[in-house]
């Protein structure tokens, strides 16, 4: 069969977090047989951050014995919300100095191949739509409750972007009027209530992990706060099943792990906030996978974009 790139087409993808900058190398199988990291040098600003993802795209191409550079998809996922249409990081709360930062012609200048750019919560949404917890169904939401709060959504089988490719922004509804300054700007919202980094804050500790450990050890004051911010996590969640009547949803992010306790309470409050027989057909689950999943999410972005290029060649060679 024809195609349009050097066969077999390979794919880098890069998860680009706040603390690890993560690049793994693909085949055609979507297997991922090449991995480097590093630690994102956040302090260095975009160029020193692009200048690491050079080097480690191009270690992993380099022990690939049958990949070039040439026949590449690269695809990154950056924690923040992207003009994916333009290739534009818009900004990431977690890398200083990033507001409309041109990733894509960057990368594409540097390294000579097409790159594609997606927010990070809809590569962890593909990633266990194909592999994980949402696989075989066609209307998935995954959310994260992490140092920030972030949602992908499957719908019809698709990753939906919205209107403007800022869909998901599920830590940005307002649940409490007047409540805790968020990021944003706004107050009140789920991300400023429920998030690793406000349930610190409520609890007057350096992390959520220590809020889960104090909880745990018998102190009312940090259970009380974990109560109210799952309580708070499952009311939006139930709001959320609601609108979208999604077949499952998956729960990830280190908030979860920092107390059994939460867990449960998620699960009991979505309960009294969603509509009964849309509930019981919807099935919520944690993520299945672990710290590799922004990095399978890109490559499933990668592989697709291989494929769509593949179709129009194969049509032409075909009789
Ligand atoms: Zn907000």
């Amino acid at each position: 069969m024809a195609r349009s790139f050097n066969s077999p087409a390979f794919v880098a993808g890069v998860d680009l977090g706040g603390t690890w900058l993560r690049v793994g190398l693909a085949g055609p199988d979507g297997e991922v047989r090449h991995r480097a990291r590093a630690r994102t040098a956040a302090t260095e600003g975009p160029a020193g951050v692009l200048a690491q993802i050079d080097a480690l795209v191009r270690e992993v191409v380099s022990a690939e014995p049958q990949a070039r550079l040439s026949g590449l998809v690269l695809a990154v996922g950056v924690p923040g919300p992207v003009d994916s249409g333009a290739g534009v990081v818009e900004g990431a709360p977690n890398l200083p100095g990033w507001r409309r930062v041109p990733v894509r012609d960057r990368l594409e200048k540097l390294l000579g191949c097409p790159c594609l750019i997606e927010h990070d919560a809809n590569l962890a949404a593909l990633a266990e739509h194909r592999r994980g917890t949402g696989r075989g169904t066609q209307d998935f939401v995954y959310v994260t409750v992490s140092t920030g709060i972030g949602a992908g959504l499957i719908l019809g089988g698709q990753l939906y972007r919205g209107h403007q490719g800022y869909a998901g922004e599920f830590g940005h509804m307002v649940i409490v009027p007047d409540g805790p300054l968020c990021n944003c700007g706004n107050r009140g919202c789920l991300e400023a209530l429920s998030s690793g980094t406000a349930i610190a804050r409520a609890a007057g500790v350096s992390s959520a992990s220590e809020v889960g450990r104090l909880a745990a050890a018998g102190d009312v004051g940090a259970q009380e706060v974990l109560g109210k911010a799952a309580r708070y996590v499952g009311l939006a969640l139930g709001g959320l099943i609601n609108l979208l009547n999604p077949e499952a949803v998956a729960l990830g992010g280190g908030v979860l792990a920092s107390s059994p306790k939460f867990w449960a309470d998620v699960l009991t409050s979505i309960s009294d906030a969603s509509f009964p027989s849309v509930r019981v057909t919807c099935r919520v689950e944690r993520a299945a996978l672990g710290e590799e999943q922004g990095l399978l999410g890109a490559v499933e972005l990668g592989l697709d974009y291989a494929r769509e290029r593949e179709v129009p060649v194969a049509k032409v060679a075909l009789p």
